[in-house]
């Protein structure tokens, strides 16, 4: 399958340049002009349009996006168990799938083509992913004072189930410190060196989970993680608002990845992650946006923009966390974290993971600078075109995988019956 676009808009250096790009089997073949020999398949006319990885969303909760709007302001533990989870406890599989599949439509929408999901519903988040196109890390939330087993039974069948598709991908996730004990950290960590996965934490989200650490560990959160070894588990760490420095090394010692939630972080009161530091110290950032509960929204173009605004403005520095960095992180690095090899980048051998961005709308003109437009200007609403692993999935705002009038209908209906 080849699939060639025509006359897009790409970097060259501080400059722009027009090109074609043609895809082979999901990858990129060339940069340029169409070698000899090419034969498409399929032609998408960029139309002077800018093209961008498409995104790595590095933490979500897919499902969640049936809960958008359903707790708000509230402080960030009743937000949790009074909000969030006695809604959750009334949801079913095929519900939870309903909900991963208006996630992927969102996503979709503004030019994500990853995601890396922690879920309570089995196969609902993989099987979104599948029939919307997209890549996806899936883990079941572990939690465990009870030792756990029939989640980590639940999180076994899922892996089984899925294990023939390429795109789908698996971590285990013990969902935080607060919400697993010691024993059951230690033995989510042995399972996950047995079967050569890594570990997907919320790690030193809010306040209260660092000092209620400190009191109980007489350390701090990432501290106690690594006590336990957990960090010698490729590990993805998601939030790390609250962190000494001697947690920034820890997690550059280990090379823990930091999935970063600016919005849904400042909308639950919970500050803002050192990034700009952990960056500094080697540590591979990426970019999540958290589920549609706490964000309320899953739009890449505003977490970037969030990303580099928020570390500049607190560090007092203006060069802090440039455009391309940002870029990086909510692409590149969040591949990296996620283990998808040659992703996330527009480069000849890479996956063809390829967001069409229309300029042809006031905040893009004039289009001097790519990472520029991309990052300051961008609200996500330009995205037009998405092709992941080489296949259109959305073309002129058109959704090809996804029936969203069936989609809202049954989202709609779950509410009906949840709320
Ligand atoms: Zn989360």
């Amino acid at each position: 399958m080849n699939l060639l676009i025509k006359n897009i808009i790409l970097p060259d250096g501080d400059k722009l340049k027009t090109a074609d790009i043609c895809v082979s089997n999901g990858i990129i073949k060339s940069i340029g002009s169409v070698p000899d020999g090419f034969v498409a398949d399929e032609t998408v006319e960029g139309g002077s349009r800018l093209a961008i990885p498409a995104f790595v969303n590095a933490h979500t909760h897919a499902y969640m996006s049936v809960l958008r709007n359903a707790a708000d302001d509230l402080p960030f533990m009743q937000w949790l168990f009074e909000g969030v989870m006695p809604r959750e406890e009334k949801l079913n599989n095929e519900q939870a799938y309903w909900g991963s599949l208006l996630a992927c439509a969102e996503m979709i929408r503004r030019g994500c083509g990853t995601f890396c999901d922690m879920h309570l519903f089995p196969g609902a988040s993989a099987r979104a992913a599948i029939d919307s196109g997209m890549r996806a890390v899936v883990s079941r939330g572990l939690t465990g004072s009870d030792g756990g087993q029939r989640r980590l039974d639940e999180q076994y069948a899922e892996i089984e189930e899925f294990k023939g598709y390429d795109n789908i991908k698996f971590m285990l996730a013990p969902h935080a410190i607060y919400t697993c004990d010691k024993e059951f950290l230690l033995k989510v960590s042995a399972e996950a060196k047995r079967l050569g996965l890594g570990l997907n934490i919320h790690l030193s989200e809010s306040k209260a989970e660092f000092e209620d650490c400190l009191r109980d560990n007489g350390c701090t959160p990432t501290e106690y993680v690594a006590s336990l070894g957990l960090f010698e588990n490729k590990t993805l760490a998601a939030h790390c608002v609250q962190l000494t420095e001697n947690d920034i090394s820890l997690l550059a010692k280990y090379n823990v990845s930091v999935a970063s939630n600016p919005k849904s972080n400042l909308k639950l009161g919970n500050g803002i992650a050192p990034i700009y530091q952990l960056d500094q110290a080697g540590v591979n950032v990426c970019i999540g946006t958290d589920s549609a509960a706490s964000n309320n929204s899953l739009n890449m173009f505003a977490e970037l923009n969030y990303m580099t605004l928020l570390h500049k403005g607190t560090n007092y520095d203006s060069t802090a966390i440039p455009a391309k960095k940002a870029l990086d992180f909510a692409t590149v690095n969040g591949a990296r974290a996620l283990g998808f090899e040659k992703l996330g980048k527009l480069e000849e051998g890479w996956a063809a993971d390829i967001a069409l961005l229309d300029t042809n709308v006031p905040q893009m003109v004039p289009l001097r600078n790519y990472y520029a437009a991309v990052c300051y200007c961008c609200d996500g609403s330009e995205t037009d075109t998405l092709v992941l692993n080489g296949k259109v999935v959305m073309k002129n705002k058109q959704l090809l995988t996804i029936d969203e009038e069936q989609l809202f209908y049954n989202v709609n209906k779950i509410v009906e019956a949840t709320d």
